[in-house]
């Protein structure tokens, strides 16, 4: 079942982007080093070259994954298949991944019956170990990151706009998603290595706080895309609701956009961190009369909370013309008020993470300003706790697994 689309009834089509059987003559090596004796080269994660292939990292290898095997169940290290790198493939030894909320929505079964066992992760940020003869965008030692899908059609009129996540054909979500190349389900970040298409590698620019930056290609271009489409501007009021992995990124790049914010909360205690994180209101979801004195003051809300919440007293903050916009709650909504939405002309929108492009975007633009994520890196034999801590909203405001920790080098 598809962590997102699972819901929409869309089935999964979508093809390789690039070859993807494996030709080993067309397989080439990274790094001057290439040449001669060496029938590969890869780069250890410290950055050192080997003249051989003692990872495996050109053929298909099995790979260490922290994998959750029901609803219940806690997460365990198992092994899984990774692909040969094809013509068009990366192979990027994982560094970090973030945990996000829709990692457990998509465990707890809440968008449908996964495919367990499940290996989560959309935020991803490694070294890339292994590229294919066809591969431009990287070489081997770059940093490579891979967000919420590794696959799409490339044919559809969504895909043509680089709208891959609103693939016609079903887009291929990085984690229990059909494997059109391999077969069975795609396995995510919360493993030592994934092999991805070079198109759904988004490059990583050096010297980045990387585990601080593995965020952004999942929370922070949720957060960015709807500011971009709906063009939020210096001066215009925007409102974030909930603070968490999302809420956070939205405060910041918010921030960034000269736009002053109002945070809407369920923990009192995060009222003094949505101030320090550059907002100039915060106030409680349960406070109707904070909430009703900022009566049509919003020009845009973002709203990060994962379940169904009386959303009505936040769309009544909006201006005329203003636009809600809900990235969290996926599934059934509370009903709106057909009135005051006529009343104030208010537009209701969803939004669904961002293309490809708009990835690589949103990275380079965090990094030319130095917007990263407030993070709490963990070893893999913590998640287990992490997770507990993002069900009961006490994450600040990211868990970061190092997934270099334990592993055999
Ligand atoms: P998160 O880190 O757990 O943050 C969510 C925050 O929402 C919580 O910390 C809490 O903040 C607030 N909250 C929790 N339960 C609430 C409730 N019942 N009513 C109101 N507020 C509540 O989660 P996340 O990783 O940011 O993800 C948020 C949601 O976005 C998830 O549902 C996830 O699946 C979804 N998502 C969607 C997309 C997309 O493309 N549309 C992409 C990624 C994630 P306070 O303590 O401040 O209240
Ligand atoms: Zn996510």
């Amino acid at each position: 079942m598809c962590e997102f689309c699972g819901n929409l009834g869309l089935t999964h089509l979508s093809r390789p982007s690039g070859g993807g059987s494996l030709d080993r003559r067309r397989l080439i090596l990274g790094g001057a080093a290439a040449a001669a004796a060496a029938p590969f080269v890869a780069v250890s994660t410290t950055g050192a070259m080997a003249q051989s292939d003692p990872a495996g990292a050109m053929g298909p290898s099995k790979v260490r994954a922290f994998a959750a095997s029901s609803a219940e169940s806690r997460f365990a290290p198992i092994e899984i298949d990774r692909r040969a790198v094809g013509a068009s493939d990366i192979r990027i030894d994982i560094l970090y991944a973030g945990i996000c909320h829709s990692d457990i929505h998509t465990v707890k079964g809440d968008w449908g019956k996964p495919n367990y066992p499940t290996v989560p992760g959309h935020e991803i940020i490694g070294r890339v170990v292994a590229i294919g003869a066809d591969v431009t965008k990287f070489k081997v030692g770059d940093f490579a990151g891979v967000g919420c899908m590794v696959a799409s059609c490339g044919e559809c009129e969504n895909c043509l706009a680089d709208r891959e996540q609103n693939c016609l054909k079903g887009t291929t979500f990085t984690y229990d998603s059909p494997d059109k190349i391999s077969g069975g389900v795609t396995y995510g970040g919360y493993s030592d290595a994934i092999v991805v298409s070079e198109k759904f590698g988004i490059r990583i620019p050096p010297g980045v706080d990387l585990a601080a930056f593995t965020p952004l290609l999942c929370a922070g271009i949720t957060t960015y895309s709807p500011m971009q489409h709906w063009q939020l501007r210096r001066g215009q009021n925007v409102g974030v609701v909930g603070l968490g992995g999302l809420g956070h990124m939205a405060v910041k790049l918010a921030v960034s956009r000269g736009a002053e914010i109002t945070v809407f909360t369920t923990s009192p205690g995060k009222i003094d961190d949505a101030k320090r994180l550059g907002a100039k209101n915060a106030v409680l979801l349960s406070d109707a009369g904070a909430i009703g004195s900022l009566f049509g003051s919003l020009d845009l809300v973002i709203s990060t909370a994962p379940e169904a919440y009386q959303m009505m007293p936040v769309i009544n903050a909006l201006k005329l013309d203003g636009t809600f916009v809900n990235v969290g709650a996926l599934g059934q909504l509370e009903s709106l008020n057909g009135m005051m939405m006529a009343f104030g002309r208010k537009s209701f929108a969803g939004s669904m993470i961002g293309g490809i492009a708009e990835t690589q975007e949103v990275i380079d633009y965090c990094a030319a300003r130095n917007i990263k994520a407030d993070i709490e890196l963990i070893t893999p034999d913590q998640i287990d706790r992490a997770w507990d801590r993002v069900m009961a909203k006490d994450v600040r405001y990211r868990f970061v697994i190092d997934m270099s920790a334990g592993r055999k080098a």
